[in-house]
């Protein structure tokens, strides 16, 4: 069985927290490492390029192939989370 590399990361402090996920920007690359470890990957499709935008303050990828919509929180435990 591999090591879950989320499960069995180091404790942080609040401080450590705060420097490496205070803000949205940083939580939202943080949050596409995890996701799409070896890049974007169509949900839909499995193409593997899109265009990303924004509408409002949530950042949206079209895949290139299917033109196929999704966020990084689809399909995640965030993905009610405003
Ligand atoms: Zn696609």
């Amino acid at each position: 069985m591999s090591i879950n590399p989320i499960q069995f990361q180091r404790g942080l402090s609040l401080p450590d927290f705060l420097s490496q996920y205070g803000t949205e920007a940083q939580c939202e690359s943080a949050l596409e490492k995890v996701r799409w470890r070896d890049g974007f990957r169509c949900p839909q499709c499995g193409h593997d390029h899109c265009t990303v935008f924004r509408r409002g303050q949530q950042r949206l990828y079209q895949c290139s192939c299917c033109h196929h919509q999704t966020s990084l929180r689809v399909g995640t435990l965030f993905q009610a989370s405003k």
